[in-house]
């Protein structure tokens, strides 16, 4: 199950989107999108290839040369409707360099831009969800008809009941490996709730193969729910384990800004290969000391100051100040 985001800087601009590669790469991201829009940006993105770490999908709209341009550049797979780049023979010559280079395409519906006929029948009252089910079919018709039959399918809806309908409809339609999405799901708060329920679901239920969490939010950001989505369901493997209480009257020390930093440095750590441990940040010694009996390093909150305990028993007290600098000690030292 791989995770995917998407650059958002200039295509054009080789180091610009060289730094967000890596930085989308350094928080797990496994592959990224870049959008490719006239044949100078197909040059950027091979020069970029060349040093990312990470597979890249050139994402193509109407202009089939730069579909052609992006193949030629080193692209990993393209985002592609095929519907949407003019007639038959211009998707004969995707689809023939595509299969020649053993060039994966997804197409990718969107709710927004439906083709005409069927968002005309969306505005005569008709549901959406078979409708983008009904676009992807023929996008992928397109193909099959060349030949081409290396295909990912998704169908994105910023509706979270429509996301969910659309993709148990494609999954019973199509063997096509499926890229789960909610589009325009909205700014960091209510868009990762948003992508956490529809995706959640259909997670849990077998359906989708990759996902994208879309944010109006930095790539970075994005990939982290989408890691964060997958490890609540088991899927993929656990990051950097906190476990914090959610504060209350009782609490005496800054633990919000104590838990933070503690991800924070464990993050580090996971970029440099350290095995992590289980660390719980608790405000009181109500359920402080329980909970740092199943964790690896515990922090339990007093009166500005926390006590330690490794590996369930305390090991003395520590002050604010000192508290995460002494977890990374600690969490090296049980690595
Ligand atoms: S552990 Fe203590 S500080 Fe945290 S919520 Fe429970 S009672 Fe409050």
């Amino acid at each position: 199950m791989s995770v995917q985001t998407m650059c958002n800087v200039d295509p054009h601009d080789a180091a610009g989107l060289s730094e967000q590669i890596a930085a989308c790469a350094a928080v797990g991201c496994d592959i990224i999108r870049l959008t490719v829009p006239d044949v100078e940006a197909a040059k950027v993105f091979g020069e970029v290839r060349k040093a990312s770490p990470i597979p890249m999908v050139a994402d193509i709209h109407f202009d089939y040369r730069c579909a052609l341009a992006a193949i030629e550049a080193g692209a990993d797979a393209l985002r592609l409707n095929p519907g949407n780049i003019g007639p038959r023979e211009n998707v004969r010559a995707v689809a023939r360099a595509a299969k020649e280079k053993k060039v994966p395409i997804r197409i990718g519906v969107n709710a927004g831009s439906l083709e005409r006929d069927l968002a005309a029948e969306v505005a005569a009252g008709e549901r959406r969800a078979p409708l983008l089910v009904k676009s992807a079919m023929r996008h992928l018709k397109l193909l099959e008809d060349e030949g081409f039959y290396d295909v990912v399918i998704s169908a994105k809806a910023s509706n979270v009941a429509e996301t969910i309908e659309v993709y148990r409809m494609l999954a019973e339609t199509t063997d096509c490996p499926l890229h789960l999405g909610v589009t325009e799901a909205g700014t960091f708060l209510p868009g990762t709730v948003r992508n956490s329920v529809a995706l959640g679901i259909l997670l849990s239920e077998g359906i989708g193969d990759t996902v994208r969490v879309s944010l109006t939010a930095r790539p970075e950001k994005e990939v982290r729910v989408g890691m964060e989505i997958l490890r609540s369901l088991s899927l993929r493997e656990p990051g950097p384990a906190i476990t914090s209480c959610p504060t209350c009257g009782r609490t005496k020390v800054d633990l919000m800004h104590t838990a933070s930093q503690i991800e924070i440095a464990l993050e580090t750590l996971a970029k440099d290969g350290i095995k992590l441990p289980h660390v719980a940040v608790m405000g009181c010694a109500v359920n402080g000391p329980g909970e740092a009996k199943g964790a690896d390093i515990a922090l339990c909150g007093g009166d500005g100051e926390f006590i330690l305990y490794v590996k369930g028993e305390s090991v003395g007290k520590v002050s604010e100040r000192d508290a995460v600098g002494k977890v990374v000690e600690y969490a090296l030292s049980l690595r």
